[in-house]
This record gives C-alpha cells, structure tokens and sequence, in this order.
C-alpha cells in the first residue's frame, strides 16, 4: 500500500526537528536500520490510530541572514507542496506571528493542499492560549496549539493530520499496472532513461488516479504490457546549496519510493559507486521494495574481460546489505540491455508476490536446522518450530521459536539463504518475524 506523505513546514527555531523527533521517536512503526548507510532524519514512518504515514522534515539549512529565510522557507514550502499529502505549517508562540509565516501561509493556502496550523511552545495551555488566537489571521484554519518538547497537544495534531487520509490510502491500490520509480542522484541518466523507452510518444500522466501529490508519472507500454513510470526528475530547480540538493533529491526518492512496487537504482559508470547511491538504495531496502540496481552509461567508459566483475564486487561491497539486488549494466542512450531491464522488472514483480507453501518452508527450515546447529547461550538451546509466510509485497515470513534471544540475525540470515536457494526470490526483500511460542 502506499503510504499517505506528511511534511513539516516552518521557520528555523519553531520546533520542527523537536517535533519530528517526538513523532518519529515514540511512535515510530519499524524501526529501520540499514547497516552501512549513514542517515540524516529526513524522514521517518509514524503510526497513528491505525494509519501509517512518512513523516518528512522539510527544513535543512539555517542562515544566518534574516533575507534568505524566506526565500528558503518558499522553497521548503514548494517542496512540501509538490511532495506531501498534508502539510503540518508550524510556528512559535513564544515569537509570535512574524512576517514571512504571513507569506508562507499565503503559498499554502494558494496551493489547495490540506494544512494544519501547530501553535508550537504552548508548553502551558492557560498562561499562553490567548496568544495562539492571533495566529488565525494566517487564514488556514483553526491553530493547533502543542509542545514539541513537552509532547503536549500532539495527539489531537495527529487526529487532524490523519482526517485528511480518506480515501487516499487506497487511491493508487485501484491502478493495477506496476509502478516503477527511477531513482538516483541528479544526471544519472533517469530522464534519458523514461525518454528512451517512451520514444516520441511520452504520455504524461499527472496527477494519476486523482492523487493530491504532484506526481509526474509517465505510462509506457512494453510488449504489449502497461507500465507506469514514476518521475523523480522531474522538478527542477536552481540550487546554490549542496547539501539542499541532497535534502530535495532524498525526499523526492522517498516519496516515489513510497509509491513504487519496484525501484530501478541508477549508478553512473563513469563515477562508480559513491556514498549517496547508497544512502538511495537504501531507501528502497528500508521500504521492502523490489530493487534492479542498473549501472548507466555503460557506454561511456573503457571496458575489458574485467570491467564488468570489478564494477559488480565493488556494488555488491558497497552495498552490502541486499545481496538479492540484481546489477545491470545498460545504456539509456544507446538503448543497450533496456529489452533485459523489463525483463528484470516483470521477474521482480512476480518475486515481490511469490507465496511458498507452508510444508515446503517448514521442510526447507527443518533440512536447514539439521545441517547448522542453532546457536545456544548459557546452555540453552535455540529451537526452531515452524515457519509461515505471512504476507507479500515484500514477502514476509514468521519463524516460531522457542526463545526470542537466542535467534540471532546470522541464523536468520542463514535461512533466508536456504529459503533462496529454493526460491530465488530475486530482486526483493525478504522480511522475518520471530515469535516465541513456549
Ligand atoms: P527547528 O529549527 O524548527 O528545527 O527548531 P528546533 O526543533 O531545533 O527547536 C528550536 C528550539 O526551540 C530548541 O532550543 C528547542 O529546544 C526549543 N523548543 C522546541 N519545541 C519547544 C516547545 O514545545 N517548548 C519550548 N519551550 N521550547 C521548544
Ligand atoms: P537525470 O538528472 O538523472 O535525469 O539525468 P539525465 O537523463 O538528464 O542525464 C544527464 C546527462 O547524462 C545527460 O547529458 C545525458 O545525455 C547523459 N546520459 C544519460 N544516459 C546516458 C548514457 O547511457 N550514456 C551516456 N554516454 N550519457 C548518458
């Protein structure tokens, strides 16, 4: 399912990243770790009431020079507008209502997009709501007052937020034709990539489905079969700042991620494998989606008989924490191997559902069990007693145990292994839960 895209909106100091880290924190759903990929918050999973949504923290940079504050915070609101399903605008009673919230409420409330108003560091209701009633004359609707870092109010900001989902959760569940995102840092090649597979007919289809994002997605027919392509590209804009760029790109990926069943990770030949194409293929592993990893412009550089296992020893290195991600080496300009990429994609899409019965995992684990003992800890013994697959898309299983302790990840590891070398299941995730049954 794809999950709604909240983001948080507002002028250094108000408390965004307090309150980012209060949501993320405490009501995180999973938590993810991807070993070897640092990662900066930018965006977190929240569970609420039964919904589940990404969290994303627009703001980057603070300047010190009062002129480009607003200038910075029109582009984390153009950001949030272009990307988010809600916006969660937040500001400062303390400093009360200042101009540039004035500007960026207008923006907001121009784009038509569903906004709720925070009224942040209301840490005490009675000395200081009579303050947050100025903040109606932003003209987006009734201030919410909470305290980022006293956690009070942020229920009922949340109760709000979540009103806005009906109907979207479900939208894109209606349009059955596979969803592919094209990721990867600026001039990889992802435009020349969607160009050359449409050819001169490129079909734009915006706002698919009636979605509320601003989703350029592009729909491509390959043997007779219809795809849609999600657009990370797409939106341009002039940026002085390195690490903004990075910021912008990274919520880009996480949005059409969100949004995807399988994600192509572009790789640039000509520079090699670098620290932010781990950081997006990442993004796709954290979300269980299906990954091809396609190295472009395969063209462009000098090869002999070793090239190509070079390159793949230093992927598989680099990202090491999904072996099960099938390396490509194609051209988007010349249009070599792109017949194998939808190859790869279809298989992709089958693993993502592939179901394995119970009798056959459970002969798998037990063949598994009798070849490499479980480990033990002070004499007690880890006991493996049954394995089901309990979801799809990614496939997930669950493995009841006897004590939950003793079932480390290499052991999990190792019977993901057995299970793939019966299944294969290339090109996707795989997902264990271990219960303890006494
Ligand atoms: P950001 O720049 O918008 O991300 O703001 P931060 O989250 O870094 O917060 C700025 C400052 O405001 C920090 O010193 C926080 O401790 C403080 N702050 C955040 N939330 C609250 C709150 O609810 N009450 C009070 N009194 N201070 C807060
Ligand atoms: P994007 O920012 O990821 O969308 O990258 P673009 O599609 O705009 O491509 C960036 C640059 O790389 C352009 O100059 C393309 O012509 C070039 N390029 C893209 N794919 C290939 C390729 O397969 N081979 C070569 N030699 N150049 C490519």
């Amino acid at each position: 399912m794809s999950k709604p895209i909240v983001a948080i909106v507002g002028r250094p100091n108000v408390g965004k990243s307090t309150l980012f880290n209060a949501l993320a924190g405490e009501m995180i759903s999973i938590v993810k770790d991807t070993p070897g990929v640092t990662r900066d918050r930018i965006y977190a999973d929240v569970e609420w009431l039964n919904h589940n949504f990404t969290l994303i923290d627009t703001g980057g940079i603070e300047p010190d020079s009062r002129d480009i504050i607003l200038s910075q915070m029109r582009e984390q609101a153009q950001i949030a507008i272009d990307t988010a399903d809600v916006i969660i605008f937040i500001t400062d009673v303390r400093q009360g209502l200042v101009d540039s919230d004035t500007k960026v409420a207008d923006m907001l409330r121009r784009s038509h997009k569903p906004v709720i108003l925070a009224v942040n560091k209301v840490d005490n209701f009675d000395k200081f709501m009579p303050d947050v009633y100025e903040f109606y004359n932003l003209g987006i609707g009734d201030p919410q007052p909470i305290s980022a870092s006293s956690r009070l109010g942020i229920g009922d900001l949340l109760d709000r937020v979540v009103e806005h989902f009906d109907g979207l959760e479900l939208e894109e569940e209606e349009d059955e034709r596979p969803r592919i995102a094209v990721v990867g840092k600026p001039n990889v090649g992802k435009s020349s990539l969607v160009n050359k597979l449409t050819g001169n007919n490129r079909v734009i289809v915006s706002n698919i489905a009636g979605t509320t994002r601003d989703a350029i997605d592009t729909e491509i027919t390959w043997n007779g079969k219809e795809y849609v392509f999600i657009d990370t590209a797409g939106l341009r804009r002039k940026k002085k700042i390195k690490e903004e760029i990075e910021r912008y790109s990274i919520i880009r990926t996480v949005t059409a991620v969100e949004r995807a069943n399988v994600v192509v990770v572009m790789i640039d030949a000509t520079e090699g494998i670098t620290e932010q194409d781990a950081k997006i293929a990442g993004i796709a592993h954290e979300n269980g989606k299906g990954v091809i990893i396609a190295v472009n412009k395969w063209d462009a550089i000098e090869k002999n008989d070793k090239t190509i296992y070079q390159f793949t020893a230093k992927i598989r290195d680099v990202l090491a924490y999904m072996p099960y991600a099938e390396i490509m080496f194609i051209s988007a300009q010349t249009g070599q191997r792109l017949p194998k990429l939808f190859d790869m994609i279809d298989t992709v899409l089958e693993n993502q559902s592939m179901r394995v019965g119970t009798g056959v995992l459970n002969e798998i684990m037990t063949e598994a069990v009798a070849l490499q003992q479980p480990p033990s800890d002070k004499g007690k013994r880890l006991k493996l007693y049954y394995i089901t697959q309990v979801a799809v898309k990614p496939p997930t299983f669950v493995i009841f145990v006897n004590d939950k302790e003793l079932m480390h990840f290499s052991y999990t590891r190792y019977i993901e292994n057995k299970i793939r070398e019966s299944f294969g299941f290339k090109g996707t995730p795989l997902r264990f839960i271990i219960r303890e049954r006494k």
